[in-house]
């Protein structure tokens, strides 16, 4: 099927988008359904080799699929220049680190593309490597070797013609560590749209005011080992991991939070010390400079640091005191 005209058309079957779906994952099932193939789409929306849709697409989709336009809009990332840096907003957050975003690349839950039918949001953010709900790491190949892309067959099909679901034999089960950072971001990705916080994963409620991009960069800046600290395997720490890599890292820095929290081994931490203090002074809300002063105040030997900075914060009390 060609598209009719030059200006996008309204399509038989249309649908909104949920409130916790991709925007592009959105497309890609809009697509779908009216028999139409992602190159068909990224051509008249982008160009023939696109392999994501702009965020300028939104408008276009929302004529076409029926959606609301500022809700696709949402889901899509759009990068800008801000103050001489490259940010992304995306899902309503605002991002500083381009890594944390995997557009390209994207990732999933073959168990939840079958049960739900869409593409969750949160899978676009490179450290939401696990399932919350179905507590496996999620998956950025196919059993064929291939990198998943959204320029596939469909949502639930690679460009080899398996189900994603065929693939799970390589699924690995999320580590408890992970799943708790995995957790936590969905909370702070925005409570309107996601499940709620469970019980189990209280240890880390002391971030719930954080924003959800100086968390990511706190588990980034916690998570890799003294080894890739020191830079025998860097490339990790620029690179697009995989899931598996990502699970990892959350898991390590889930164990590094724990550290701080509990104040066991917080003088090992040390070695953090400079990637926490450029998160603290990038960090632009309240509580987050608020959080991170108290991290730096827990870590650093300097004990009149720590007594002043405790006086004038509630919230470093209850990080160091509850
Ligand atoms: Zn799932
Ligand atoms: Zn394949």
């Amino acid at each position: 099927m060609n598209f009719a005209h030059n200006d996008t058309l309204p399509y038989p079957f249309v649908d909104e988008i949920f409130p916790d779906e991709d925007g592009v994952g959105y497309a890609l099932r809009m697509a779908d359904a009216n028999a139409l193939s992602f190159h068909q789409l990224a051509t008249h929306l982008a160009s023939p080799g696109h392999c994501y849709l702009p965020y300028t697409s939104a408008p276009a989709l929302a004529f076409m699929f029926g959606g609301t336009p500022e809700l696709i809009a949402r889901a899509l990332v759009r990068r800008h220049f801000d103050d001489g840096i490259t940010v992304a907003d995306f899902a309503e957050h605002r991002f500083l680190r381009p890594k944390h975003l995997r557009q390209l690349r994207p990732q999933l839950c073959p168990f939840c593309l079958l049960e739900h039918g869409h593409a969750r949001a949160s899978w676009s953010i490179t450290l939401m490597c696990c399932c919350t709900e179905h507590e496996v790491c999620l998956i950025d190949q196919c059993a064929c070797g291939r990198s998943i892309s959204w320029r596939r067959r469909s949502l639930l099909v690679c460009e080899c013609g398996r189900m994603f679901l065929g693939s799970t034999n390589s699924t690995h089960p999320a580590t408890k560590g992970a799943l708790a950072i995995c957790r936590q971001i969905e909370y702070l990705l925005g409570k309107a749209h996601f499940r709620l916080q469970s019980q189990l994963d209280s240890d880390l409620a002391v971030f719930d005011d954080m924003s959800v991009d100086t968390f990511l960069r706190l588990v980034w800046a916690l998570g890799p080992s003294r080894c890739e600290r020191g830079g025998c395997t860097q490339h990790i720490l620029h690179a697009i991991p995989t899931p598996f890599e990502a699970m990892l890292t959350a898991d390590q820095a889930h164990n590094r939070i724990r550290d701080l929290l509990s104040g066991r081994d917080v003088a090992s931490l040390q070695l953090w010390l400079p990637q926490l203090i450029s998160i603290e002074e990038e960090a632009v809300t309240l509580p987050d400079r608020r959080l991170m002063s108290s991290i730096l105040a827990r870590i650093r030997p300097r004990l009149p640091v720590a007594r002043r900075i405790n006086r004038n914060g509630p919230i470093q009390s209850s990080l160091f005191e509850g």
